[in-house]
């Protein structure tokens, strides 16, 4: 058991076909930092965040999210472990549309076994959070793109998981809607929760705590890494 919440420890992912779309890459990040992953189109983001999010396996190396090890969980204890301690951002918002945004962020925490008025209950809390609570029966299309997101962003946190990973957060928003996003996840960055931002916008990445660079599948540089072997 480390103190680290994301341990890749020489990770590959290799596509039928060929393609290796991670190579090599060891990174570990700690309990509560931010950081972005950054690189071009192709350079790996994606499947990196799939790996890290558990939503892909690799073909070689060691994933460990939350002290599991990945490759020893059935999908079931997979899918088990993603819907508790991971909370996922798409740039795409990915709500239930017609749905109003209280349920939206409610049903985040159906898998968690929380009865539904407590579901509610902290959806409500979650949406306080995101300053949305003067629009918790709106539905999505009621609603700007920046709110939209700053509802995924509840829906991500309301059961408090142990790494929030967002996917170009802002890459569907005007720059004033980008910026609150980004200020929501240094906000929860600030009250303790370990947030992956993987971006191809250096500008975006500049203005977080830590860079791990990406390039043709590769870690090329990591503006603060730990030394491998810390435990
Ligand atoms: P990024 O998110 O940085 O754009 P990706 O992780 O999506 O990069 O892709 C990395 C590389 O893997 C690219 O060359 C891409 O074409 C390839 N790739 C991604 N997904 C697949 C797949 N399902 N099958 C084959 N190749 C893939």
């Amino acid at each position: 058991m480390t103190g680290d919440v994301i341990v890749l420890d020489q990770v590959g992912r290799r596509y039928a076909g060929g393609v290796v779309a991670l190579a090599d890459v060891s990174l570990r990040i700690g309990h509560g930092e931010l950081v972005a992953i950054v690189g071009p189109s192709g350079s790996g983001k994606s499947t990196m965040l799939n790996v890290i999010g558990t939503l892909d396996r690799p073909t070689s190396g060691t994933v460990l999210i939350d002290g599991h090890d990945v490759a020893r969980l059935s999908d079931r204890q997979l899918s088990a472990l993603r819907a508790t301690r991971i909370g996922f951002v798409f740039q795409q918002f990915h709500l239930a549309p017609g749905v109003p945004v209280l349920d939206n962020v409610a049903d985040g925490l159906l898998y968690a076994g929380v009865p539904r008025r407590e579901r509610r209950r902290r959806a409500e809390a979650a949406l306080h959070r995101v300053g949305l609570g003067h629009r918790l029966g709106h539905r999505p299309h009621e609603l700007s793109g920046g709110e939209r997101q700053r509802v995924a962003v509840a829906r991500a946190v309301v059961g408090e998981p142990a790494v929030l990973l967002a996917d170009e957060p802002t890459g569907n928003l005007d720059t004033s809607s980008g910026t609150v996003v980004l200020d929501l996840l240094h906000g929860l960055h600030r009250a303790g929760t370990t947030v992956v931002v993987i971006t191809h916008d250096r500008e975006i990445a500049a203005g977080l705590p830590r860079q791990v660079q990406m390039r043709d599948g590769r870690l090329r540089a990591d503006s603060r890494p730990v030394p491998s072997g810390v435990s």
